[in-house]
């Protein structure tokens, strides 16, 4: 009898689980005996860990992406959202990116949907603030450090120039500081081609609530990254919260007061939001309830696994696993053959993984790492940042070509240019139709 496998997200975990059922359920998939399904609004999966050296332009964007069609040609690719889960009836909703909503059916469900921005009612953020999460937001923000680093040399007005070259980050966990680190390294290299600005004239704001920065790579190391972080004249106020940042003036709880033209927020993560829009479990953080085996609890035929899932930590009893790549990776393995286990009737396994901890670039050469207790600052923890992260990023073809990216910039200057407008490109021909107009 067919069964049909449905994954919502092709992220991290979906993408992962997807290619080890096509791999293990090859004939069952050739015979028709299993189908799967993949929703996403992208057509690629994101390796979020190189969106900083993406927004740098030590990696061409296309680069950090893993098409889905081209990885999984047995998988079939349904892009668009699932905007609701009825499991009790085995359907999803199912948004397509154009047309009318419709039912898709399924017999298995993995929830993979990851997590969004966690934001606060701060008056201005949404008019002012960008997110971190996305290739488009990497683009979008490399585009405005280089366009506005062209406005603050060509004005002559000190208040444009000041807000211009004010750039704010709220959240200092990994993408808070590795964007910031890496868009730092990339405009101090920038202005070598300014005549009126230096690195002084830039100011980067690092503003964290808690008193921890970097907590991925423990106390120590993250005393080390905020040395570092000082060291290089980045503003970094710790205990401190954004207020306010209406029309782009920021207030800080400490009381400072200025202009800003940009302002990141990375200050955490949520679960998506169609988690709410479903009739599985969640738990008290909004996660979708997930037992050590990767099911969703009380609940026969659903998986869940990433970021979206509050999944127990069997080597830390009582905690749950952080959301982070780390444990989507393999937990996205335990999930597919947990599923195979399923099909067949056998016993499943838990998911189990004791996180080892984790390595952070802080711009070219630069970087930080605590791995197997294992401390490294600078130099080899930046080598080391780049060869794991190798490693990891999702097949052969896209390896080599990140290699040819790194070769490349290690021989070539780096490229600076904004290419702002391709965010708006019929402005240029609706001004050619005006003139003509006239
Ligand atoms: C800048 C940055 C740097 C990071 N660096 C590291 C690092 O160095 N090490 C580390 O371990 N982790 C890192 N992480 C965290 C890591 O990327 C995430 O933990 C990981 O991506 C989680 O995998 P996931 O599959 O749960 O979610 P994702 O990979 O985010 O995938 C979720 C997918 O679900 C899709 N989706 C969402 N809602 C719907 C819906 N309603 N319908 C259909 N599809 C939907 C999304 O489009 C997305 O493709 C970083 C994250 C960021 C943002």
């Amino acid at each position: 009898m067919n069964k049909n496998i449905l994954i919502v997200g092709g992220g991290y975990v979906g993408l992962y689980t997807a290619l080890r059922l096509q791999k293990k359920l090859r004939s069952q998939m050739r015979s028709g005996d299993v189908t799967i399904t993949i929703i996403d609004p992208q057509s690629y999966m994101t390796y979020q860990p190189f969106l900083p050296e993406a927004a740098a332009g030590s990696l061409s964007p296309r680069h950090m992406v893993a098409p889905l069609r081209r990885i999984l040609p047995k998988v079939r690719i349904l892009n668009g959202t699932v905007t609701k889960v009825n499991h009790s009836e085995r359907t999803v909703t199912f948004q397509p990116a154009e047309g009318e909503s419709r039912e898709v059916a399924y017999d298995v469900i993995v929830m993979a949907v990851g997590s969004i921005s966690r934001t606060l009612p701060i008056p201005g953020l949404t008019d002012i603030g960008i997110g971190f999460k996305e290739v488009g937001e990497a683009i979008a923000l490399r585009n405005r450090v280089l366009h506005l680093l062209d406005v603050a040399e060509s004005t002559d007005d000190p208040e444009v120039r000041r807000r211009a070259l004010t750039f704010v980050f709220v959240g200092a966990g990994f993408a808070g500081v590795e964007a910031l680190a890496e868009l730092e390294d990339m405009a101090r290299d920038s202005t070598k081609y300014y005549r009126n600005i230096t690195p002084a004239d830039i100011r980067w704001v690092l503003v964290e609530a808690s008193n921890r920065i970097l907590p991925e790579v423990g106390p120590e190391m993250g005393r080390w990254t905020l040395e570092q972080l000082r060291e290089r004249g980045i503003d970094v106020r710790m205990e401190t919260r954004l207020e306010s940042c209406v029309g782009g003036h920021v207030v800080l709880s400490d009381g400072a007061e200025f202009d800003a033209e940009t302002l990141v927020w990375t200050a955490g993560v949520k679960p998506s939001p169609v988690v709410n829009s479903t009739d599985l479990p969640v738990d008290e953080r909004g996660r979708i309830k997930t037992t050590t085996m990767l099911t969703v609890a009380g609940v026969d035929g659903a998986f869940a696994a990433g970021d979206a899932a509050g999944v127990p930590d069997v080597t830390n009893p009582g905690e749950y696993c952080a959301p982070n790549a780390q444990h989507a990776v393999r937990q996205a393995k335990v999930l597919a053959d947990n599923i195979i286990h399923y099909l067949r009737g056998e016993q499943l396994v838990d998911y189990r993984h004791k996180y080892v901890g984790s390595v952070a670039g802080l711009g070219l050469h630069q970087g930080v790492a605590n791995v197997y207790g294992v401390k490294l600052r600078g130099f080899p923890a930046w080598f080391m940042h780049r060869t794991y992260h190798l490693s990891r990023v999702p097949t052969l073809n896209r390896k080599v070509r990140v290699v040819v990216d790194w070769t490349l910039a290690l021989f070539f200057k780096r490229e600076t240019i904004s290419l702002g407008e391709m965010e708006h490109p019929r402005d240029e021909f609706r001004a050619a139709v005006a003139a003509n107009r006239r």
